[in-house]
């Protein structure tokens, strides 16, 4: 039987990346846009596992269907591991993706290389129709934030986020490269056996 599963985002791009993740499974992916939610969950919480926990739970019971979030972003050393859960808004408001990341470049101007160690990190939660938490898994990609943007696939932070094992960053990688090692991949894999339980 397919079963329905709410993915909490309105960006189908992320559906259609989760749904290919988990191909495996026999999952009629939606998004609050097929569902017809307009209602936007501020993100509020101070780690990635509050907000993802924050739209899961919301969603679900406002939809009453079983529901994933995620949130991720990215820690950098230097940084003391910022932006984290604010990395989505780094810079303030209206900046492209290519104006944050080169802001990023900017701040780590001096930065040595061993302190450039950055990780790119996402939690999944999975809430039943009723908004209880039913599981929650986290995956970590680790890198280094290059010295200069390279490679035009991928989103986000790709272009500046150095894979050493690949001598590429991750805007550099195939697309399945990036499926196997990225911490969206890593996270929704985790969470696979609690949704074959269901
Ligand atoms: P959110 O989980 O949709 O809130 O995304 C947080 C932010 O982290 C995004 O806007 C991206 O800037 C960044 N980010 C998350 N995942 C990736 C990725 O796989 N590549 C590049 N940037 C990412």
């Amino acid at each position: 039987m397919m079963r329905k599963l709410l993915v909490a985002t309105h960006n189908r791009g992320k559906v259609a990346e989760f749904a290919d993740l988990l191909q495996d499974m026999e999952i009629d992916w939606l998004s609050l846009d097929d569902v017809g939610i307009a209602h936007e969950v501020p993100e509020t919480g101070r780690t990635f596992g509050e907000n993802a926990r924050l739209k899961a739970q919301t969603y679900a019971a406002m939809t009453g269907l079983l529901t994933l979030a995620d949130d991720s972003g990215l820690e950098v050393d230097a940084l003391g591991g910022a932006p984290g859960v604010y990395t989505a808004r780094y810079g303030g408001a209206g900046l492209t993706h290519e104006q944050r990341y080169r802001l990023l470049l900017q701040n780590l101007a001096n930065i040595p290389w061993e302190e450039r160690r950055a990780r790119f990190r996402c939690v999944v939660a999975l809430a039943a129709p009723d908004g209880t938490l039913l599981a929650e898994a986290d995956g970590v990609c680790e890198g280094f934030i290059a010295w200069e943007p390279a490679g035009d696939g991928g989103f986000g932070y790709d272009p500046v986020f150095y894979l050493p094992e690949y001598g590429q960053t991750m805007a550099q990688v195939s697309s399945a490269t990036k499926h196997q090692i990225s911490h969206r991949g890593r996270a929704l894999r985790a969470i696979v056996p609690q949704l074959q339980a269901l």
